[in-house]
């Protein structure tokens, strides 16, 4: 190879490298809509229903208006001893409060409520039942997205219906008349803790009350205590409960609940 056809071709070498360079540069500098496109993975497909307040496709249907079957009281574990008569359960307060055979950790959850059209007392005493997103007992409060008479009914506004029980004051009062059905949607994101018990990630919730945002993701103290300051202890998963209040007003109704796992 003589000197001359070698500088030659590092020169053609080193041209092509430049026009190289060029254009990635060209490339980083114009970004394509493609760059930013995520593909996989593709979530699955889940089919609504017709009408949106019945279970979708995925859930797991916890009261389907016939019977208890998947709730047990929480005090003895014993089958769940409230009445259920016309698609509906209504709390027995002797029974005391219920809580589902299933645990989860992080899930979406629609519940139906009515306070009783006949509802008597004031406050706290007014149709006090609670929906407690994990019942981590025996012995703990859990956490409590708080039930109760919320029309015309004035009480301590972080423990009025749609607020997470002396944590979160609901975003609006969404209460519908007693007499009438009402609908809560949440989602549910469980704490996680470490080996030694202390906190990794807190709780968060976001509620819809009758389909108006009450809590916006709104990230949990600790447990919802009647007395005394929030806070953490350790759990891995637990049941759904439903409150047996021990206030005088007459029972209140439940429908309608199902809950879809998260992953
Ligand atoms: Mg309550």
């Amino acid at each position: 190879m003589n000197s001359h056809f070698l500088k030659l071709l590092t020169l053609a070498v080193a041209s092509f490298a430049v026009t190289v360079t060029y254009a990635q540069q060209d490339t980083q500098a114009k970004p394509r809509p493609e760059d930013t496109e995520i593909w996989q993975p593709v979530p699955k497909v889940v089919t609504p229903a017709a009408e949106c307040n019945a279970p979708p496709s995925d859930a797991i249907v916890l009261f389907d208006g016939k019977n208890v079957d998947d709730w047990v009281n929480v005090k003895d574990k014993q089958p769940a001893l409230w009445d259920v008569h016309d698609g509906v359960m209504t709390v027995n307060k002797a029974g005391g409060s219920i809580e589902t055979r299933r645990r989860f950790k992080d899930y979406q959850l629609h519940v139906e409520y009515k306070i009783p059209a006949s509802i008597t007392g004031t406050g706290q005493g007014r149709g006090n039942s609670g929906v407690f997103l994990a019942s981590t007992g025996p012995g703990d409060d859990g956490y409590e997205l708080q039930v109760l008479d919320g029309y015309n009914n004035p009480t301590y506004v972080n423990g009025m219906a749609g607020s997470i029980y002396k944590q979160s004051i609901p975003l609006a009062n969404a209460s519908r008349k007693p007499g009438e059905w009402q609908t809560y949607d949440v989602a549910w994101t469980a704490p996680t803790f470490n080996d030694d018990g202390s906190l990794k990630t807190p709780a968060y919730v976001t509620v819809f009350f009758n389909g108006i945002l009450v809590q916006n993701h709104f990230e949990l103290k600790g447990q919802t205590l009647y007395i005394g300051k929030p806070f953490y202890k350790k759990y891995d998963s637990a049941p759904i409960k439903l409150q047996a209040h021990g206030d005088k007003s007459e029972p209140i109704s439940y429908r309608n609940i199902w809950v879809r796992e998260l992953p």
